[in-house]
């Protein structure tokens, strides 16, 4: 067998052989005591996880099913939209094809969502919602969550929807403590697990508003996932492997401990950002408000981005991406998420330099 070609791009990242296994495995009907076992077995620990006493879904959607769901459930008229970078920059337009009425709060990319910005659109009365994503993975950016969160927290009738697509179990975000009404993460990228599912939790706050809403839709009924988890089932029939995979990605979590999880995430990224600073690199990030679990490098050296991006893949079998959307070519993107070691991206650097020359 060819080696294959191993994932640095910040999603999909590189599935471990053992969670291959665990996603291959035989399947079992998603209405039988087996796939409620499961689910309850695996859910405690999802709490965990999302810092939350509230129940933990499973969807068997990529991240923007739940992230328009968020919107069909929860935005009664006007939401405002968070935008930082390609997938914060997109909801705007998701909420308006959902029919609501969005408003941008707009930053320049590279740029941080400040928390007096958002004080300064909400005291206007206008908004019900508003849409975060805390890690803008096109960008490198993180926004600064507790701080927003403390704004949002005197606005008590605002909903605050928040992505933690590639940030998720990588740094810890607490959804109770921190007021979060709806918190979603993806499969494919901070959890290291094959793409095509997610994971969400929702307020007491937002399954009052869901309640009232109209034209909830029933795919994403926030009200059908709560009444099936009661008995630890799933409106429609679950990809049953991405959930044989997130029990045996819990396994590989909570066996590490979260704290050693964390830990570890921060030395990869420190690697990274000492690279980059060593090779005259700068950051596309501002500074303080820098991702913990991908880096995007500014290419102020005028280097041929695609030249790296194929050699590297095709001397080295590891693969990198070259910039997002309209920043093509003038970045290139290094994740550290997942199962990455300091030892998995030192030999990354090691081959990025031998690219470069
Ligand atoms: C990748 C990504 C998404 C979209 O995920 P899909 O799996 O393509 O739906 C949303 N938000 C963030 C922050 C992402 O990085």
């Amino acid at each position: 067998m060819t080696p294959h070609d191993k994932l640095f791009i910040p999603g999909p990242v590189e599935v471990s052989e053992k969670t291959r296994a665990a996603f291959a495995r035989p399947m079992i009907g998603h209405r039988g005591e087996a796939f409620k076992n499961l689910y309850r077995e695996i859910h405690p620990r999802l709490q965990g996880l999302f810092g939350t006493k509230q129940p933990v879904f499973l969807s068997t959607s990529s991240a923007w099913g739940v992230m328009e769901a968020a919107i069909r459930n929860v935005v009664r008229e006007r939401v405002l939209c968070c935008m930082c970078g390609a997938f914060s920059d997109k909801w705007l337009d998701v909420a308006r094809r959902c029919g609501k009425e969005a408003e941008a709060l707009q930053v320049e990319w590279g740029k941080h969502i400040d928390q007096k910005a958002i004080d300064h659109e909400l005291a206007s009365g206008r908004f019900d919602a508003v849409t975060l994503i805390h890690n803008e993975t096109s960008t490198g950016v993180m926004n600064p969550l507790p701080e927003i969160c403390c704004t949002l927290a005197k606005y008590p009738d605002i909903a605050l929807v928040l992505d933690t697509v590639s940030s998720f179990s990588a740094l810890p975000i607490a959804m109770d403590a921190l007021g979060i009404d709806v918190m979603l993460t993806g499969a494919q990228k901070a959890l290291a697990l094959p793409p095509g599912f997610s994971l969400f939790s929702v307020s007491e706050k937002a399954f009052a508003r869901a309640e009232k809403q109209k034209d909830r839709g029933y795919y994403f009924d926030f009200l059908e996932f709560k009444k099936q988890q009661t008995e630890f089932m799933t409106p429609s029939t679950p990809s049953v492997g991405h959930i044989f995979a997130l029990q045996s990605k819990l396994e590989d979590i909570f066996n590490e401990t979260l704290p050693a999880r964390f830990a570890r995430h921060a030395r990869t990224n420190a690697l990274v950002h000492d690279w980059v600073a060593g090779r005259g690199f700068e950051f596309f990030a501002e500074e303080n408000f820098r991702s913990l679990t991908l880096t995007c490098v500014k290419n102020n050296r005028g280097i041929d981005v695609a030249k790296l991006v194929r050699d590297l893949r095709e001397d080295h079998h590891l693969v990198i991406d070259g910039g997002y959307g309209k920043i093509k070519g003038q970045t290139f993107r290094l994740s550290n998420m997942g199962d990455e070691t300091e030892e998995t991206v030192a030999h990354l650097l090691a081959c990025l330099d031998n690219c470069l020359g």
